[in-house]
């Protein structure tokens, strides 16, 4: 059985395959050659664990219709993305592109110094694909600029709304004769139902109501307490309130919330391995039908109630509203970012910075954007009504689309303006009926986009900062873990922030705040 279907979809990737060069020629006008004769420029990729394969498909599709081949000399790509660019900047001098994950922070730094080009007037003479989306969002594009007002990187700009919500299992409700929870009292009830209830059936007292596979994620239910976890798709990060810089880890709400988490683990309802489980403990909790609720990703979490129709009967794992809090706020305080501080810089020392813009702006064009989030034409999708729609080889793969993407040298974060209707394709229903479930009220908060430091200020947040962060993680784990007591240490542990150096470093972000954003 396994065998016939492996060799029907090799069967339609090769018709797929074919189809490729019927298509051809429609792209072999040259209009997206930048330069007239071949060029090579040289670039630093940095992708963290993804190692940058010059050889992706995606890359020599994009070498064809434009003439430029990049040359990797990506320094250090297995380790600490700011470690390499720090060495790539104090050692062997720049690449004429440096591009890919971590780069907001470093680019903004060294940019204003000199080490790379400002890309406005670039941008405006050179690139019109970007100029016009930074024309259609400037406050998204100001979000990324350093702190002399200049854009020294080609963002990856992202698409879509909602990231992750919170998920239960429907039929265990059902077995139950619960329904879903509407607060965060509810929520604690149907959790003590999972756990007392047997509702997968089998006689033991073995499941886990609620299971997180990034633990970070447990974190969140401190805003069923109107705690605050971060304010951005980045862990543990600051958030604003009314135009005020705040850290979540300091708020009284997080003092309840993780109160409140500490019980729930003491009783059972979260997964005791919370923090050493890992990230498969998603797919170990679902398909060996043990845990109940979760916090993950739309698409990929829904795709189980596909997964496991078979092998679990009547398996339904359904998207819920974020349960209302104490005060009756209904939160997702997860979602996609607009913008990600990744993408790519043009260095000082690159002698064809138009040709670099024009083939950065490639990647922003009908074809380039088609390349860098559909893959090839003709091979991984085809034009529909003008729309890229992926093969039936691409999904229909065992492998997930997102993965296979990446494995081609699409979707990777290079600066480009990803178009969310890759994911929509293969986001199943139950995913579909989610968001348009959150798409239905008000329940997203605003987003930190984050701020570029100057000197002053990016010399006290390096002073302070990972001790204090540090601290609150610590402090955090040993609550909910129950070795110490939230209640019974806060105020040692506000005097302890506070000697740490966090108004200071709250001060510093304000000031960078209101220089980026005041009006
Ligand atoms: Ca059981």
């Amino acid at each position: 059985m396994t065998r016939e279907i492996k060799t029907m979809k090799r069967t339609t990737l090769a018709i797929a395959i074919s189809t490729t060069f019927l298509t051809v020629p429609a792209f072999a006008d040259g209009h997206l050659m930048v330069s007239d004769t071949p060029l090579t420029l040289d670039a630093h990729m940095h992708f963290g664990r993804r190692e940058y394969d010059p050889n992706w498909p995606v890359e020599l599709e994009a070498q064809r219709l434009t003439g430029v081949t990049l040359n990797n000399v990506t320094v250090d790509n297995t380790t600490n993305g700011r470690k390499a660019f720090e060495w790539m900047i104090t050692g062997t001098g720049l690449p004429d592109i440096v591009g890919g994950v971590h780069l907001k922070d470093n680019i903004n730094r060294f940019g204003p110094e000199g080490a790379f080009l400002s890309l406005d007037e670039l941008i405006a003479a050179h690139a019109p694909n970007i100029y016009a989306q930074m024309q259609a969002n400037p406050e998204v594009f100001n979000s990324v600029r350093a702190y002399d007002g200049e854009l020294y990187f080609v963002p990856y700009l992202t698409d879509g709304k909602y990231g992750r919500a919170y998920f239960i299992r429907q039929d265990w409700l059902e077995t139950l004769g619960l329904e879903a929870p509407d607060t965060v009292d509810e929520l604690y009830a149907v959790l003590t139902a999972f756990r007392d209830g047997d509702p997968n059936g089998n006689g033991l007292q073995d499941e886990v109501p609620a299971f997180f596979r990034h633990w970070q994620e447990a974190l969140r239910l401190v805003t069923f307490w109107d705690g605050r976890t971060s304010g951005s798709d980045t862990y543990h990060d600051f958030h604003v309130v009314d135009g005020e810089i705040r850290h979540g880890y300091a708020g009284e709400g997080y003092r309840e919330g993780i109160a409140h988490i500490a019980k729930w683990y003491a009783e059972g309802l979260i997964d005791p391995e919370l923090f050493s489980r890992g990230t498969s403990s998603r797919e170990f909790m679902l398909e060996n039908n043990l845990g109940g609720f979760t916090h993950d990703w739309f698409a990929s979490t829904a795709s189980y109630n596909d997964s496991l129709a078979e092998s679990i009967e009547g398996f339904s794992l359904q998207a819920m509203l974020p349960p209302a809090s104490i005060s009756g706020v209904r939160m997702a305080e997860h979602r996609r970012t607009p913008i990600r501080p990744e993408g790519w810089g043009i260095s000082y020392s690159n002698p064809n910075p138009v040709e670099t813009i024009k083939y950065m702006d490639f990647w922003w064009s009908e074809e380039g954007r088609r390349l860098a989030n559909f893959g090839i034409e003709g091979q991984h999708y085809t034009l529909v009504d003008g729309k890229a729609v992926f093969t039936d080889a691409v999904l229909g793969n065992e492998r997930p689309v997102n993965s296979q993407m990446s494995d081609i040298g699409a979707q990777v974060q290079r600066g480009f303006w990803q178009d969310y209707s890759y994911e929509e394709q293969w986001t199943n229903e139950h995913a579909l009926r989610g968001i348009a479930l959150y798409d239905s009220g008000d329940y997203l908060v605003d987003q930190f986009l984050g701020v570029s430091f100057n000197q002053e200020e990016q010399a006290i947040y390096d002073r302070h900062w990972v001790a204090i962060q540090t601290y609150m993680l610590d402090k955090q784990r040993s609550w909910v873990l129950g070795e110490t007591d939230v209640n019974a240490e806060w105020d040692s542990y506000q005097a302890a922030l506070e000697s740490l150096g966090l108004s200071k470093v709250l001060n510093a972000m304000q000031s960078a705040y209101d220089r980026q954003y005041g009006e």
